[in-house]
């Protein structure tokens, strides 16, 4: 039986039990003309961009994620400065005492590989925060999203994926253009261990 199989007859049961109906389809993983709508879609997909950065990049987050799919609240003096993401996601991180957790925000009826890619992007910045990565580069924090978030694009979207390299200001993430070459000559290891090292220098100096 396939993963994605299961998937459907886990979710098939859950919404009969919820709902009672059966003819609801569930959004799978890895489907491009569905769409994420609700949040046991978007928890299904959060399990599973969690894997992909974890294989794929070694990118992993401790504190707990709280995953909201709905339209992000406007950017505004609350915000504190311009999100790349605009109107389709948004991190922010929650810190009660000593707990602290990972508010993630993504807009719902995005295609499935849209949805992937959002997400992977604000779990970036969401392990920026718990290792005080790229804290005072703003250019490089926004361009390493970018550059997740162009993996994921990369097969099933290569016009989406295309469109970030294409980016004009470095606010919405153009140092992915920097990171894409940098991984294309030296590999992704070494693209991960030189964003580290550039957070060292920003800390040292600032
Ligand atoms: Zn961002």
């Amino acid at each position: 039986m396939m993963i994605v199989d299961i998937l459907s007859s886990v979710g098939r049961f859950i919404e009969f039990q919820l709902t009672g109906q059966s003819d609801f389809r569930l959004m799978v993983p890895f489907d491009g003309v569905r769409t994420v709508n609700t949040e046991l879609e978007g928890k299904l997909q959060l399990d599973d961009v969690k894997k992909f950065l974890w294989n794929e990049f070694s990118i992993k987050t401790r504190w707990p994620v709280l995953l909201e799919v709905k339209a992000p609240p406007p950017a505004g003096w609350k915000a504190g400065f311009y999100h790349s993401e605009g109107n389709l996601g948004r991190y922010q991180v929650n810190k009660m005492g000593s707990e602290k957790s990972h508010q993630v925000t993504v807009r719902p009826n995005l295609p499935t590989p849209i949805f992937r890619a959002i997400l992977g992007h604000e779990l970036v910045h969401a392990f920026q925060t718990e290792n005080q990565l790229l804290g005072n580069n703003r250019a490089l924090r926004e361009g390493m999203a970018r550059w997740v978030e162009y993996h994921f694009l990369k097969n099933d979207q290569p016009k989406e994926a295309a469109k970030l390299l294409q980016m004009k200001h470095f606010t919405f993430g153009k140092a992915v253009n920097t990171i894409v070459s940098y991984e294309m000559e030296h590999g992704r290891q070494k693209t991960l261990q030189w964003l580290k090292d550039m957070s060292l220098q920003d800390n040292v100096g600032g």
